[in-house]
Protein backbone atom coordinates (compact mmCIF):
# COMPACT_ATOMS: atom_id res chain seq x y z
CA UNK A 1 0.00 0.00 0.00
CA UNK A 2 1.28 3.35 -0.25
CA UNK A 3 -0.16 6.82 1.86
CA UNK A 4 0.74 10.19 1.49
CA UNK A 5 -0.24 13.16 3.41
CA UNK A 6 -0.19 15.94 0.93
CA UNK A 7 3.50 16.54 -0.41
CA UNK A 8 4.22 14.20 2.77
CA UNK A 9 4.97 10.37 1.72
CA UNK A 10 4.30 8.51 4.79
CA UNK A 11 4.74 4.85 3.05
CA UNK A 12 5.60 3.94 -0.33
CA UNK A 13 4.38 0.35 -1.75
CA UNK A 14 4.94 -1.46 1.69
CA UNK A 15 3.71 -4.87 1.51
CA UNK A 16 3.18 -7.63 4.17
CA UNK A 17 1.62 -10.92 5.20
CA UNK A 18 0.70 -11.49 8.69
CA UNK A 19 0.06 -15.39 8.55
CA UNK A 20 -2.98 -16.33 10.71
CA UNK A 21 -2.18 -17.18 13.70
CA UNK A 22 0.99 -15.39 14.11
CA UNK A 23 1.91 -12.29 15.85
CA UNK A 24 4.38 -10.04 14.05
CA UNK A 25 6.54 -7.33 15.56
CA UNK A 26 6.71 -4.60 13.26
CA UNK A 27 10.00 -2.13 14.29
CA UNK A 28 11.10 0.82 13.18
CA UNK A 29 11.75 4.87 14.63
CA UNK A 30 8.69 7.41 14.84
CA UNK A 31 8.04 8.74 11.59
CA UNK A 32 8.64 5.67 9.72
CA UNK A 33 4.80 4.82 8.52
CA UNK A 34 4.24 1.98 11.39
CA UNK A 35 0.63 3.78 12.66
CA UNK A 36 -0.12 4.76 9.00
CA UNK A 37 0.51 1.32 7.97
CA UNK A 38 -1.73 -0.12 10.78
CA UNK A 39 -4.62 2.71 10.21
CA UNK A 40 -4.83 1.70 6.38
CA UNK A 41 -5.15 -1.74 7.32
CA UNK A 42 -7.57 -1.10 9.87
CA UNK A 43 -9.60 1.01 7.20
CA UNK A 44 -9.03 3.91 9.25
CA UNK A 45 -7.31 5.69 6.42
CA UNK A 46 -7.77 5.66 2.76
CA UNK A 47 -4.43 4.04 1.06
CA UNK A 48 -3.66 6.00 -2.73
CA UNK A 49 -2.36 2.76 -3.73
CA UNK A 50 -2.80 -0.86 -3.45
CA UNK A 51 -5.40 -3.45 -1.39
CA UNK A 52 -5.50 -4.47 1.76
CA UNK A 53 -6.83 -8.49 1.98
CA UNK A 54 -8.24 -10.84 4.90
CA UNK A 55 -8.27 -14.39 4.62
CA UNK A 56 -7.99 -14.02 0.74
CA UNK A 57 -10.98 -11.37 1.20
CA UNK A 58 -10.44 -7.77 -0.15
CA UNK A 59 -11.29 -5.37 2.66
CA UNK A 60 -9.77 -2.08 1.02
CA UNK A 61 -12.91 -0.30 0.83
CA UNK A 62 -15.25 -2.53 3.80
CA UNK A 63 -16.01 0.19 6.11
CA UNK A 64 -14.04 -0.29 10.01
CA UNK A 65 -16.28 -2.11 11.82
CA UNK A 66 -17.37 -4.57 8.85
CA UNK A 67 -13.41 -5.69 8.43
CA UNK A 68 -12.94 -8.26 10.71
CA UNK A 69 -10.45 -6.32 12.03
CA UNK A 70 -9.83 -5.40 15.74
CA UNK A 71 -7.39 -2.45 16.80
CA UNK A 72 -5.82 -1.50 20.14
CA UNK A 73 -4.61 1.99 20.98
CA UNK A 74 -1.24 2.42 22.49
CA UNK A 75 -3.33 5.37 25.20
CA UNK A 76 -6.52 2.50 25.35
CA UNK A 77 -8.75 4.78 24.00
CA UNK A 78 -11.46 3.96 26.52
CA UNK A 79 -14.94 6.07 27.33
CA UNK A 80 -13.85 7.54 30.27
CA UNK A 81 -17.75 8.44 31.35
CA UNK A 82 -18.54 4.71 30.71
CA UNK A 83 -17.85 1.79 32.62
CA UNK A 84 -15.98 -1.07 31.58
CA UNK A 85 -18.84 -3.38 30.94
CA UNK A 86 -19.97 -0.58 28.57
CA UNK A 87 -17.10 0.19 26.92
CA UNK A 88 -16.67 -3.37 25.64
CA UNK A 89 -20.28 -3.41 25.23
CA UNK A 90 -20.20 -0.31 23.09
CA UNK A 91 -19.13 -1.89 19.50
CA UNK A 92 -21.44 -4.82 19.85
CA UNK A 93 -24.06 -2.38 20.68
CA UNK A 94 -23.45 -0.51 17.49
CA UNK A 95 -23.60 -4.02 15.61
CA UNK A 96 -27.33 -3.93 16.79
CA UNK A 97 -26.88 -7.48 19.29
CA UNK A 98 -29.40 -7.95 21.80
CA UNK A 99 -28.77 -7.14 25.34
CA UNK A 100 -28.88 -10.69 26.86
CA UNK A 101 -26.78 -11.66 23.66
CA UNK A 102 -24.24 -8.19 24.67
CA UNK A 103 -24.30 -8.99 28.51
CA UNK A 104 -23.11 -12.66 28.73
CA UNK A 105 -20.48 -11.50 25.66
CA UNK A 106 -19.00 -8.67 27.86
CA UNK A 107 -18.85 -11.15 30.56
CA UNK A 108 -17.33 -14.00 28.47
CA UNK A 109 -14.83 -11.08 27.20
CA UNK A 110 -13.65 -9.81 30.85
CA UNK A 111 -13.46 -13.45 31.34
CA UNK A 112 -10.90 -13.82 28.69
CA UNK A 113 -8.46 -10.85 29.78
CA UNK A 114 -8.44 -12.11 32.91
CA UNK A 115 -10.90 -9.40 34.74
CA UNK A 116 -13.87 -10.86 36.61
CA UNK A 117 -15.53 -8.56 38.55
CA UNK A 118 -14.52 -4.90 37.27
CA UNK A 119 -17.61 -4.66 34.49
CA UNK A 120 -19.03 -1.94 36.69
CA UNK A 121 -16.38 0.04 37.40
CA UNK A 122 -15.26 3.40 35.91
CA UNK A 123 -11.56 2.72 33.60
CA UNK A 124 -9.98 5.22 36.22
CA UNK A 125 -10.03 2.93 39.02
CA UNK A 126 -8.28 0.76 37.24
CA UNK A 127 -4.59 0.37 36.35
CA UNK A 128 -2.84 0.90 33.09
CA UNK A 129 -2.23 -2.94 32.73
CA UNK A 130 -6.09 -3.47 33.66
CA UNK A 131 -6.70 -0.51 31.07
CA UNK A 132 -5.35 -2.23 28.42
CA UNK A 133 -6.91 -5.51 28.89
CA UNK A 134 -10.05 -4.07 28.78
CA UNK A 135 -9.12 -2.54 25.44
CA UNK A 136 -8.30 -5.80 24.06
CA UNK A 137 -11.32 -7.09 25.16
CA UNK A 138 -13.18 -4.50 23.40
CA UNK A 139 -11.17 -5.88 20.47
CA UNK A 140 -11.95 -8.68 20.67
CA UNK A 141 -15.80 -8.42 20.91
CA UNK A 142 -16.15 -8.58 16.98
CA UNK A 143 -14.54 -12.12 17.03
CA UNK A 144 -11.92 -9.80 14.41
CA UNK A 145 -9.64 -12.82 12.48
CA UNK A 146 -6.76 -10.59 13.00
CA UNK A 147 -5.65 -7.64 15.95
CA UNK A 148 -3.29 -4.19 15.12
CA UNK A 149 -1.90 -3.15 18.17
CA UNK A 150 -0.29 0.27 18.07
CA UNK A 151 2.11 0.03 21.03
CA UNK A 152 -0.06 -1.74 23.21
CA UNK A 153 2.56 -1.85 26.20
CA UNK A 154 4.56 1.68 26.00
CA UNK A 155 2.77 3.37 28.36
CA UNK A 156 3.00 0.62 31.21
CA UNK A 157 5.70 -0.44 33.60
CA UNK A 158 7.98 -2.63 32.58
CA UNK A 159 6.71 -5.58 34.92
CA UNK A 160 3.16 -5.35 33.53
CA UNK A 161 4.38 -5.25 29.96
CA UNK A 162 5.06 -9.10 30.57
CA UNK A 163 1.31 -9.96 31.52
CA UNK A 164 0.02 -8.15 28.51
CA UNK A 165 2.15 -9.91 25.90
CA UNK A 166 1.78 -13.00 27.42
CA UNK A 167 -2.26 -12.42 27.07
CA UNK A 168 -1.61 -11.32 23.32
CA UNK A 169 0.40 -14.55 22.82
CA UNK A 170 -2.53 -16.64 24.86
CA UNK A 171 -5.01 -15.59 22.77
CA UNK A 172 -3.30 -15.79 19.09
CA UNK A 173 -2.83 -18.85 19.88
CA UNK A 174 -6.08 -19.77 21.33
CA UNK A 175 -8.14 -18.21 18.26
CA UNK A 176 -5.28 -18.41 15.50
CA UNK A 177 -5.35 -14.60 15.29
CA UNK A 178 -3.13 -13.09 13.21
CA UNK A 179 -1.65 -10.11 15.25
CA UNK A 180 0.72 -7.47 14.44
CA UNK A 181 1.95 -5.04 16.54
CA UNK A 182 4.27 -2.25 16.78
CA UNK A 183 7.08 -1.95 19.39
CA UNK A 184 10.60 0.24 19.95
CA UNK A 185 10.92 -2.86 22.47
CA UNK A 186 13.38 -4.42 20.36
CA UNK A 187 13.80 -7.76 23.36
CA UNK A 188 9.28 -7.67 23.23
CA UNK A 189 10.00 -8.95 19.59
CA UNK A 190 12.39 -11.37 20.36
CA UNK A 191 11.13 -13.07 22.96
CA UNK A 192 7.12 -12.63 22.09
CA UNK A 193 6.51 -12.41 18.04
CA UNK A 194 6.97 -15.25 15.52
CA UNK A 195 7.88 -12.67 12.77
CA UNK A 196 9.84 -9.10 12.90
CA UNK A 197 9.68 -6.58 10.29
CA UNK A 198 11.41 -3.24 10.12
CA UNK A 199 10.42 -0.18 8.79
CA UNK A 200 12.70 3.02 7.86
CA UNK A 201 11.35 6.19 6.30
CA UNK A 202 7.94 4.85 4.68
CA UNK A 203 9.21 1.71 3.37
CA UNK A 204 9.95 -2.14 4.67
CA UNK A 205 13.19 -2.67 4.82
CA UNK A 206 13.82 -6.42 6.54
CA UNK A 207 11.65 -9.03 7.96
CA UNK A 208 12.25 -12.70 8.52
CA UNK A 209 11.99 -14.94 12.08
CA UNK A 210 12.40 -12.81 15.09
CA UNK A 211 15.37 -14.80 16.39
CA UNK A 212 17.29 -13.89 13.17
CA UNK A 213 16.09 -10.80 12.52
CA UNK A 214 16.96 -9.52 16.51
CA UNK A 215 19.60 -11.51 16.55
CA UNK A 216 21.71 -11.62 13.38
CA UNK A 217 19.81 -8.39 11.42
CA UNK A 218 21.17 -7.89 8.17
CA UNK A 219 20.18 -4.65 6.79
CA UNK A 220 22.63 -1.81 7.87
CA UNK A 221 19.42 0.18 9.49
CA UNK A 222 18.56 -2.61 11.56
CA UNK A 223 22.43 -3.11 12.36
CA UNK A 224 21.99 0.56 13.52
CA UNK A 225 18.83 0.26 15.51
CA UNK A 226 20.09 -2.98 17.46
CA UNK A 227 23.06 -1.52 18.22
CA UNK A 228 22.06 1.37 19.42
CA UNK A 229 19.42 -1.00 22.36
CA UNK A 230 21.07 -0.25 25.38
CA UNK A 231 20.23 -3.78 26.58
CA UNK A 232 17.92 -6.09 23.98
CA UNK A 233 17.58 -8.69 26.53
CA UNK A 234 15.03 -7.24 28.95
CA UNK A 235 11.91 -5.58 28.16
CA UNK A 236 13.46 -2.35 28.24
CA UNK A 237 11.40 1.15 28.24
CA UNK A 238 10.76 3.61 24.92
CA UNK A 239 14.03 3.57 22.70
CA UNK A 240 13.27 6.20 20.31
CA UNK A 241 15.17 8.36 21.76
CA UNK A 242 18.74 6.24 21.28
CA UNK A 243 17.50 4.27 18.29
CA UNK A 244 18.42 7.08 15.74
CA UNK A 245 22.09 7.84 17.39
CA UNK A 246 25.00 7.92 14.74
CA UNK A 247 25.09 8.36 11.65
CA UNK A 248 22.28 11.88 11.60
CA UNK A 249 18.62 11.28 11.54
CA UNK A 250 15.67 9.64 9.31
CA UNK A 251 15.09 11.64 6.09
CA UNK A 252 12.34 14.11 5.28
CA UNK A 253 9.50 12.17 3.35
CA UNK A 254 8.47 15.47 1.51
CA UNK A 255 10.93 15.11 -0.82
CA UNK A 256 12.67 11.72 0.66
CA UNK A 257 16.20 10.65 -1.12
CA UNK A 258 16.31 8.60 -4.61
CA UNK A 259 17.63 5.52 -4.03
CA UNK A 260 17.88 3.58 -0.97
CA UNK A 261 16.30 6.04 1.40
CA UNK A 262 19.10 5.39 3.81
CA UNK A 263 21.89 6.09 1.99
CA UNK A 264 22.53 9.18 3.54
CA UNK A 265 22.99 7.39 6.87
CA UNK A 266 24.93 4.35 5.87
CA UNK A 267 28.18 3.23 6.30
CA UNK A 268 28.33 0.99 3.43
CA UNK A 269 26.51 2.58 1.15
CA UNK A 270 27.80 2.13 -2.86
CA UNK A 271 26.68 4.07 -6.28
CA UNK A 272 23.95 2.42 -7.19
CA UNK A 273 22.57 2.99 -3.23
CA UNK A 274 21.88 6.44 -4.34
CA UNK A 275 19.84 6.14 -7.61
CA UNK A 276 18.54 2.75 -7.50
CA UNK A 277 15.71 1.37 -5.37
CA UNK A 278 16.82 -1.71 -3.11
CA UNK A 279 14.10 -4.69 -4.19
CA UNK A 280 13.81 -7.60 -1.16
CA UNK A 281 16.66 -9.64 -1.54
CA UNK A 282 16.59 -13.43 0.37
CA UNK A 283 19.38 -13.52 2.98
CA UNK A 284 19.19 -17.87 3.26
CA UNK A 285 20.15 -17.19 7.36
CA UNK A 286 16.50 -17.97 8.62
CA UNK A 287 13.29 -18.88 7.54
CA UNK A 288 12.10 -15.86 5.38
CA UNK A 289 14.78 -14.04 6.31
CA UNK A 290 15.10 -11.02 3.51
CA UNK A 291 16.45 -7.36 3.24
CA UNK A 292 16.28 -4.92 0.91
CA UNK A 293 19.67 -4.02 0.46
CA UNK A 294 22.06 -4.21 -2.35
CA UNK A 295 24.82 -5.60 -0.38
CA UNK A 296 23.20 -8.70 -0.82
CA UNK A 297 22.24 -8.23 -4.61
CA UNK A 298 24.25 -11.03 -6.60
CA UNK A 299 25.95 -8.20 -9.04
CA UNK A 300 27.20 -6.62 -5.72
CA UNK A 301 28.96 -9.95 -4.47
CA UNK A 302 30.71 -10.80 -7.77
CA UNK A 303 31.99 -7.44 -7.86
CA UNK A 304 33.13 -7.35 -4.20
CA UNK A 305 36.94 -7.58 -3.55
CA UNK A 306 38.05 -10.51 -1.30
CA UNK A 307 38.20 -8.96 2.17
CA UNK A 308 36.05 -6.27 1.83
CA UNK A 309 33.85 -4.91 4.35
CA UNK A 310 30.78 -6.09 1.66
CA UNK A 311 32.63 -9.44 1.33
CA UNK A 312 32.67 -9.62 5.16
CA UNK A 313 28.86 -8.73 5.36
CA UNK A 314 27.92 -11.23 2.33
CA UNK A 315 29.85 -13.64 3.81
CA UNK A 316 26.66 -14.01 6.35
CA UNK A 317 23.94 -14.43 3.42
CA UNK A 318 22.41 -16.80 0.89
CA UNK A 319 23.83 -14.43 -1.92
CA UNK A 320 27.79 -15.95 -0.69
FE1 LIG B 1 23.15 0.83 2.64
FE2 LIG B 1 22.97 0.56 0.01
FE3 LIG B 1 22.00 -1.32 1.59
FE4 LIG B 1 20.80 1.03 1.41
S1 LIG B 1 21.01 -0.47 -0.22
S2 LIG B 1 21.21 -0.09 3.27
S3 LIG B 1 22.55 2.41 1.22
S4 LIG B 1 24.15 -0.72 1.38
Amino acid sequence: VTKAFGEFAAISDVSLVIPEGALVALLGPSGSGKTTLLRVIAGLEQAQAGRVRLAGIDVTDAPVQRRGIGFVFQDYALFEHMSVADNIAFGLAVQRESAHRIDARVRELLDLVQLRDVGARAPRELSGGQRQRVAIARALGSDPEALLADEPVSMLDVSIRLGVLNLLRDLKERFNLAILYITHDIASARYFADHTLVMYAGRMVEGGDSETVTQAPAHPYTRLLIGSAPDPDRLTGDLTDVQDQGNGEPPSLIHPPAGCRFHPRCPMAMARCTTDLPVQIEIGDGPGHWAACWLYDEETVRRQRPGSAVAALNGRGAAK
